[in-house]
């Protein structure tokens, strides 16, 4: 699923001929036949619509604000930039806030990660990755341009990334697909019940990676891309076997490992990278989301020392020809650094993972409902699969998972619904009382959704 399945709740009716926004990933006859929220401000973990309702921001907005709206000391750092220096291209000059930043990426990065290709969002700096690796390959004269990737990925919109995305109905009507992209399953299936049985199915999936590389001949694939924990695919956790497995996979066929990290970056999943969490080695690390705390467009290509110096020549033939015009905004760098500091101070990142912890050992409790199939998660990050009949496990549908929706938005809790599953990526600042309410409401709420079906 995607995030086409856009909520919509009883608010207020944009008519149709004044209504000129075309909203992304949304049914716009919805949007217009229905009443929409219109989100008026935030405040921390709140936002308030148009009659001033409050909801609780269980998703971080789209995942990208970790630490909460209306924050003073973000807000003035990109304040200050601006009125020092509002724009200032990245083709060939430079300004402060970009080799500032860029510096405190590589610093931060896991392991061989030290050069930072500043984008605009998740989807640039996936496109980015792409393109990095199939011509740091072409300056090496092979032949690797073959992208591996997991289905049920979500990798972005633009075309590379749109291919490599493994959500076959947002590729539906845009084809043909770029060609050189080849998926492999993802590392979750709902039939393993025990500790054992998730684990053989993790393991036989990364022996997929193998089998695709064999099967398309090593010699054409040039990268395996992957979000180290699925977040859109539905929180998907695999064991240290599975990426130990996939790791080794790569290495020995000289495969570029390329970690998607634009959601599970910056702390959601407990440690600022999910690649640390899980001791991976990657050659490029793509950024975005919470790079900047959700106050500024911004994303990162992150890659090793390796595959820059292949683009180091002194003839312009050689160089990255890529990028766009506000990638690396002064903004955005200057949200970014403030953001980045935020997060890495104190034990921020911590203290959040343990009270997800914590909020993930409640929402177990929630099994026992009719409709709850499984509940997973990690850090700040949490899925609920929710199913018609326990017994055959059929998965709730679009109808009844609208009235969910319905339901959580009329109870002030902001939740994202992916097909027949409820999705929450919360701010790191949520505190006791505010996972009280989300857990109280959501009981109550899905204890409810028998009568509905
Ligand atoms: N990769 C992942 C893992 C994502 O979750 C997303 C966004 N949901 C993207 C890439 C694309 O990012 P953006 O929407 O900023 O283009």
């Amino acid at each position: 699923m995607s995030l086409s399945e856009q909520q919509s709740v009883e608010q207020e009716a944009p008519a149709g001929e004044d209504y000129h926004l075309w909203h992304p990933f949304s049914q716009m006859q919805k949007i217009l036949g229905a009443q929409n929220i219109v989100v008026e401000r935030g405040e921390g973990p709140y936002l308030y619509d148009q009659n001033d309702k409050r909801y609780l921001n269980l998703t971080s907005c789209l995942w990208n604000a970790p630490l909460g709206l209306g924050r003073q000391d973000i807000i003035e750092a990109v304040h200050k930039q601006l009125n020092e220096l509002s724009f200032a291209a990245l083709f060939r000059t430079a300004h402060r806030p970009a080799i500032d930043l860029a510096r405190k990426v590589a610093e931060i990065a896991p392991k061989r990660l030290n050069r930072v290709f500043l984008t605009s969002n998740g989807s640039e700096s996936v496109e980015s990755a792409i393109k990095m690796v199939r011509q740091y390959f072409h300056r090496k004269g092979s032949g690797k341009y073959k992208v591996i990737s997991l289905e049920n990925a979500y990798h972005g919109v633009s075309y590379g990334a749109l291919a490599a995305s493994g959500f076959a109905d947002d590729q539906q009507g845009f084809g043909p697909m770029p060609a050189g992209f080849v998926k492999i399953a993802q590392p979750f299936n709902r039939d393993s019940q025990t500790e054992a049985e998730r684990e053989a199915f993790e393991i036989a999936c990364a022996e997929q990676l193998e089998k695709a590389i064999v099967a398309e001949g090593p010699e054409t694939v040039a990268m395996f891309i992957l979000e180290p924990v699925q977040g859109m695919g539905g929180a998907i956790v695999p064991g240290q076997a599975y990426f130990d497995i996939i790791s080794e996979t790569c290495k020995r066929h000289d495969i570029k490992l390329v970690v998607d990290e634009v959601t599970t970056g910056f702390g959601r999943t407990g440690t600022l990278f999910a690649s640390e969490r899980f001791n991976l080695d990657p050659d490029v690390m793509c950024l975005g989301k919470a790079i900047s705390g959700g106050y500024f467009p911004l994303g990162a290509a992150v890659a090793t020392d390796e595959i820059w110096e292949a683009f180091l020549s002194d003839t312009d033939a050689m160089r990255f020809n890529h990028g766009s015009t506000n990638a690396g905004h002064p903004g955005a760098c200057a949200a970014g650094l403030a953001a980045i500091d935020i997060l890495t101070r104190d034990n921020l990142i911590a203290d959040a993972a343990a009270r997800g912890e914590a909020f993930l050992e409640r929402l177990q409790e929630l099994k026992e409902l009719q409709v709850v199939d499984n509940v997973r998660g990690i850090g700040m990050l949490f899925a609920i699969d929710l199913v018609r009949d326990p017994a055959g496990r059929e998965q709730l549908d679009a109808e009844a998972m609208d009235m969910v929706a319905k339901a959580c938005f009329a109870r002030g809790l902001w939740v994202h619904i992916a097909g027949s599953r409820i999705l929450m990526l919360p701010p790191f600042i949520l505190e006791d009382s505010h996972f009280d309410e989300a857990f109280s409401g959501l009981k109550r709420i899905l204890s409810r959704v028998p009568n509905w079906i």
